[in-house]
């Protein structure tokens, strides 16, 4: 564990993978983040139950796996820790099927913080009530783990009801594989929110609106398609990789004089005061639980804004040209590919 940041961070050595020695642990649903924990506890040596409906068609890939499946409620029977991996908004459902079997001591286990914030889950009070969240889609909690890497990830107790709660997270956390890149602790609060707000207002919203209005100024004052989409929506990628690298530094750094002087003089300008403005409304609607009832009365109505917005997201301009060049791409790609796959053969001859 380290002080230099706000939130206490842990690694292997402060994890203590006993705390599941003796446990059972079900994993319900096996998408994106169910099929790597479960895979990735079963090889740190976890006893591991899958839960899927009877109609899942992921049943065989469990068994393919060489995992055990269950229904969701026989899975959380048997089990000491559940871990609920299903989709946020299926999870209240899925919890009042498990909730009769949910024993005294038991640990329920979430990737987010959603349901049990928002008030949408409310466990009784006999039950611990944790979180760990592996800050990246579960094919590379997979991937990482089959490579003796780890995967950044979140720690939270939102309930301890065995004074051991931290402890049995902290272990959970090691037998996926994150405790080995590092785990910062938070809350469920400030998970959900800060979660929400970025998604919103920076890593989905706000990089697909800023693309978007570029891409149209462009091609609204007589430039190509062509050139609009390469210059707003893919060199985002080689931007981003190295803000990822080395922070805005790097990026900075990397690129030419005359485009870090334009971008200092004009970024601003483009996001600017009111935009500012705007985000700390978004993020007001996500702590006073606006969006959050708005998603789930979404939902209750069978997602018709959703549907409507989706469907004009498909649509847009930039979707369509996007799709015929990176057709292109992907010939250039394949081709370098061949090029090195004949590099390697020769190397081994
Ligand atoms: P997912 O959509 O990939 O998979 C969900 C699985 O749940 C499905 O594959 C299916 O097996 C099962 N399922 C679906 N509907 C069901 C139902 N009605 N009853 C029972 N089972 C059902 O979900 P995911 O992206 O892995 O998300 C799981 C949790 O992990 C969520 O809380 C999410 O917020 C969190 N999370 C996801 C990511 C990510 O990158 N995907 C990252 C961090 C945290
Ligand atoms: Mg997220």
């Amino acid at each position: 564990m380290t002080d230099e940041f706000e939130n206490p961070l842990y690694y292997d050595d402060d994890a203590d993978e006993s705390y599941l020695d003796d446990k059972t642990v079900a994993v319900l649903g096996y998408g994106s983040q169910g099929h790597a924990h479960a895979q990735n506890l079963a090889d740190s040596g976890v006893d591991v139950v899958v839960g899927l409906r009877e109609s899942s068609s992921s049943r065989s890939a469990v068994k393919a796996d060489g995992l055990r499946v269950e229904t969701p409620k026989q899975a959380a029977k048997e089990a000491d820790l559940v871990s609920v991996l299903v989709p946020d908004t299926v999870q209240p459902a899925v919890y009042e099927e498990i909730a009769p079997v949910m024993e005294a001591g038991d640990t329920l286990q979430f990737a987010h913080g959603f349901n049990i914030h928002y008030g949408q889950i409310e466990p009784s009070e006999d039950v611990n009530v944790t979180m760990v969240a592996p800050k990246s889609p579960g094919h590379l909690v997979r991937r990482n783990y089959e490579n003796d890497e780890g995967t950044p990830g979140l720690l939270a107790v939102n309930q301890d009801a065995t004074g051991d709660a931290h402890d049995i997270g902290l272990a959970y956390a090691k037998a996926i594989g994150c405790t080995r890149a590092g785990v910062v602790e938070t809350t469920f609060r400030e998970e959900t929110e800060t979660d929400l707000f970025g998604e919103q207002a920076v890593l989905c919203g706000g990089v697909t609106s800023l693309v978007k209005q570029g891409y149209e100024t462009l091609v609204d004052a007589g430039y190509s398609r062509e050139m609009a989409y390469f210059e707003c929506l893919n060199e985002l990628k080689l931007i981003v990789d190295l803000m990822y690298e080395g922070g805005l530094g790097e990026m900075w750094d990397s690129v030419s004089d005359t485009a870090e002087y334009g971008g200092l003089t004009r970024g601003d300008r483009v996001v600017d005061d009111s935009a500012r403005e705007r985000m700390e409304e978004i993020l007001e609607e996500v702590q006073d639980g606006t969006f959050a009832r708005q998603w789930i009365t979404e939902n209750q109505a069978g997602r018709p804004s959703y549907k409507r917005l989706r469907h004009a997201e498909k649509n847009h301009d930039i979707e369509a040209v996007g799709e015929d060049l990176r057709a292109l791409f992907a010939w250039g790609e394949e081709a370098e590919t061949e090029e090195k796959e004949k590099t390697r053969t020769t190397a081994d001859d």
